[in-house]
C-alpha cells in the first residue's frame, strides 16, 4: 500500500477498514545473503539502503525485542549537522541531506521539522570557538549563522539574559536542524525495507556467532541457526555484550542517558536550544511537551533507566537559562543505553573477523546519524569499502592514535 492523500481519503470514506499491516511477520529462512543484527534505526536504515540503493536481495534484520524498543524509540529526536571535525562534519551533513528527503524516500510521515538549533554562548572565548565551528560547517556545505544577543532575543525572548550565573551573549544557529519523530523513523524504515523484500524478524535474539578459521558464516538465535554471506552488527547500547560473543573487545562502554518530558504547553520553544555552560538541551514536541535532557548518568550500565542526581542536574541546567521552565510539571522520564566510544565518534567498519561488520559507538548522537549510518553501512556491506563520508570512522583509529575527539575530552567515554 502506498500512503498518499488519496489513500487517506479512500480509507476515511470506507471506515478505515482496509489498512494493511505495516510490515510482514515472516519466519526466518535458514540462509540470507546479508543478516543485520539489531532492528533499531541504524539496522533498519542499513537494510533499506542495501535494498533500495545497492540492489541487494535476500536480507534479514534480526531484532531481539520489537521494532522501536531500543534507543530509536527513546531519544530526544534532535537532528543537526553542527560538527567541527573533518572526519565528522561531512558524514553528519550527508545525514541531514538524507533527512531532508527521507519522507519521500520511504513514503512515510516521519514528522521531520526543520525548526533550527541554537547553541548558546556565554563568553567571548566560546563565541570564537562557535565562529570556528560555523566556518567548518559552511566549508562542508552546511548552514550556520552566528547570532548576537539582540538577534537571539528576537527569537527567544524567554531566555534569562542578564540575571543568570552564565549570562547569555548569543548563539550559533543552524536553521536546517530540528527534530523528527523517532519511532515513526523506525516504523517508516521498517515498512520501506519490508516493501523491498527485507525480512524483519522480531523477538529474535542473536545469542552467538558461527565463526570458523576467522570467518563468520552465520548466527545462532532464539529462532534457530541462520547462515549468511555477511553479518552486520548494529546493536547500539548492546554492542560490547554482543561483540564479546564474537571474541572482540571494543573501545566502547555502555552508559545510561535519560530523557524528560513535561505536560503539554502552548508553543513556546521555537526550535532546539542548548546551554553552552552546562549540559542541557530542549525542544518542544508537536503535542506541546517540553522534551529535554543533559548529561549521561556517568557509570557503566545496561539498564534502561537512570537516577535522580542527573535528573536534578538536568533541571538545574534548564532553570539556569530559562527559569520559566520551573512552572512546568514533569510528566515522564526514561533512560536508554548509550554505546559510548572512547573519542565520542562512531565506528562503521569491518572487524578483524571476515564477513563480520560493525556499526557502533553512537554515543548520544546516533539518532541524527540514522540515514547516513544506514547508507554508509550498506555501502560497506555491499562494496567492501568505506563510503567516502565515513572514511575516518574506522575501528583501527584507536590503535593508530587518529582519534576523532569532537569534544576534546580525551579517552573518557563518560565525558563525550
Ligand atoms: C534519552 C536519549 C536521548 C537521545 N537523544 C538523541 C538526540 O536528541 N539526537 C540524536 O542524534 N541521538 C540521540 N540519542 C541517541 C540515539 O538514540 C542512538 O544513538 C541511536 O538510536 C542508536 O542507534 P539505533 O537506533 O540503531 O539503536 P537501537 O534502537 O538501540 O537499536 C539497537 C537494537 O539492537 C537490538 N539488539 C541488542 N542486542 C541484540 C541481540 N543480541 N540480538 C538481536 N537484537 C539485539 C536492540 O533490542 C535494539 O532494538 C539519544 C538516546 C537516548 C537514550
Amino acid at each position: 500500500m502506498r500512503y498518499s492523500i488519496w489513500s487517506l481519503i479512500n480509507q476515511a470514506l470506507t471506515g478505515n477498514r482496509n489498512w494493511t499491516p505495516v510490515w510482514r511477520e515472516p519466519e526466518p529462512k535458514s540462509h540470507y545473503d546479508i543478516v543485520i543484527v539489531g532492528g533499531g534505526g541504524h539496522g533498519l536504515a542499513t537494510a533499506f539502503y542495501l535494498a533500495s540503493r545497492y540492489g541487494m536481495k535476500n536480507i534479514a534484520v534480526l531484532e531481539k525485542g520489537w521494532i522501536g524498543s531500543g534507543n530509536i524509540g527513546r531519544n530526544t529526536t534532535i537532528v543537526r549537522s553542527n560538527y567541527l571535525l573533518d572526519g565528522n562534519e561531512p558524514f553528519y551533513e550527508q545525514s541531514l541531506q538524507l533527512w531532508e528527503g527521507l519522507e519521500q524516500d520511504i513514503n512515510y510521515n516521519a514528522m521531520m521539522s526543520q525548526r533550527g538549533i541554537i547553541n548558546l554562548y556565554h563568553s567571548d572565548a566560546q563565541r570564537d570557538s562557535y565562529v570556528r565551528r560555523g566556518n567548518a560547517m559552511r566549508l562542508h556545505g552546511a548552514d550556520a549563522e552566528l547570532l548576537n544577543q539582540d538577534q537571539l532575543r528576537s527569537l527567544c525572548p524567554f531566555l534569562d539574559y542578564e540575571n543568570a550565573r552564565f549570562p547569555i551573549m548569543g548563539g550559533l544557529l543552524q536553521k536546517r536542524a530540528g527534530t523528527a519523530r523517532h519511532d515513526a523513523v523506525a516504523w517508516g524504515y521498517a515498512r520501506a525495507a519490508d516493501q523491498r523484500g527485507v525480512d524483519i524478524i522480531q523477538n529474535c535474539d542473536v545469542t552467538d556467532f558461527l565463526i570458523k578459521d576467522g570467518v563468520c558464516t552465520g548466527v545462532e538465535t532464539s529462532k534457530g541457526t541462520i547462515r549468511a554471506g555477511k553479518i552486520g552488527v548494529a546493536v547500539a547500547g548492546s554492542t560490547s555484550r554482543v561483540m564479546a560473543k564474537a571474541g572482540l573487545r571494543l573501545p566502547i562502554e555502555s552508559h545510561v542517558l535519560q530523557a524528560f518530558v513535561t505536560e503539554g504547553l502552548k508553543p513556546v520553544i521555537p526550535g532546539v536550544i542548548t546551554f553552552g555552560a552546562g549540559h542541557f538541551y530542549i525542544s518542544q514536541s508537536d503535542k506541546g511537551g517540553l522534551v529535554f535532557g543533559g548529561d549521561i548518568d556517568g557509570y557503566n550500565s545496561y539498564a534502561q533507566r537512570g537516577n535522580l542526581p542527573v535528573f536534578e542536574d538536568v533541571c538545574e541546567g534548564g532553570m539556569a537559562i530559562m527559569p520559566m521552565i520551573g512552572r512546568a510539571r514533569m510528566l515522564r522520564n526514561w533512560g536508554g543505553i548509550m554505546d559510548m566510544s572512547m573519542d565520542g565518534s562512531p565506528i562503521i567498519d569491518k572487524t578483524p573477523i571476515d564477513q563480520l561488520y560493525l556499526n557502533a559507538g553512537w554515543c548520544y548522537g546516533g539518532f541524527k546519524a540514522t540515514p547516513a549510518s544506514g547508507l554508509c553501512f550498506a555501502h560497506l556491506l555491499a562494496r567492501d569499502e568505506p563510503h567516502k563520508v565515513a572514511s575516518k570512522l574506522r575501528l583501527d583509529r584507536f590503535r593508530r592514535g587518529a582519534m576523532l575527539d569532537e569534544r576534546g575530552a580525551g579517552a573518557q567515554p563518560n565525558l563525550h
